[in-house]
């Protein structure tokens, strides 16, 4: 909620591919409309049916990479061969309004956020197991064997590396899983740290 007497609180979700982050964020989005979803920069070509500025802010090659060299994105990283990066400017946008933003962002941009951004709250989905996750590739049918199985290596060096998240939500049943990221937003939400204008205002110091 736009709410000035307390910070705004910045979540970071990332999960290997497959593990059902998209969907979960956007339910996440539906139960918390006042949870503003960040709007990435891309290189990528639209999806059918993606909108300019709803689902990404789709940009050429050379406009990206001077984006970088202008120092105007506060992570970047290249997925599956695109470049993707979210603006400083979002960040520095939803901080000053307490307003709360939702970052679905992948791995490496969430480590780098996390240097800059202590106060953030990283949130790491896992899928139940390893065949689990191969199932729900499979599934999607879009993706042939061979980049199944690089997405699933990539699952297991990411997974491998994922201890120092905040929390880690397992997505075995989605309602569980959901309601788990519900109350992470709902407990991060209410962090005295981040209340004590609150504090301040009751007591009239
Ligand atoms: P897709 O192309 O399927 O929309 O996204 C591919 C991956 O890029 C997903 O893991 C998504 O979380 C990640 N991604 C989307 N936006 C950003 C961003 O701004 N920064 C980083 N580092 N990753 C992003």
């Amino acid at each position: 909620m736009s709410d000035p007497v307390r910070e705004g609180v910045l979540f970071v979700v990332s999960a290997p591919s497959g593990a059902g982050k998209t969907s979960l964020c956007r339910e996440l989005i539906d139960r918390y409309p006042e949870l503003r979803q960040s709007v990435s920069f891309t290189t990528r070509q639209p999806r059918s049916g993606e909108v300019e500025g709803k689902d990404y802010h789709f940009v050429e090659e050379d406009v990206f990479r001077q984006m970088v060299a202008e120092n105007k994105l506060a992570e970047w990283a290249e997925v599956h061969g695109n470049c993707y990066g979210t603006s400083l400017n979002t960040l520095q946008t939803a901080a000053e309004q307490g307003v709360d933003l939702l970052l679905d962002i992948d791995f490496q941009g969430a480590a780098q956020l996390k240097q800059n951004y202590q106060h953030g709250v990283f949130v790491f989905i896992l899928p139940p197991d390893f065949a689990e996750l191969e199932r729900r590739l499979r599934g999607r049918d879009t993706d042939s064997d061979e980049v199944i199985e690089k997405r699933l290596k990539n699952a297991r060096r990411e997974i491998s590396e994922a201890g120092w998240y905040d929390y880690l939500v397992v997505n075995d049943d989605f309602q569980t899983a959901l309601d788990q990221l519900s109350a992470i937003v709902q407990a991060e939400r209410c962090r005295s740290q981040r209340n004590q204008q609150t504090l301040a205002k009751l007591t009239g110091e």
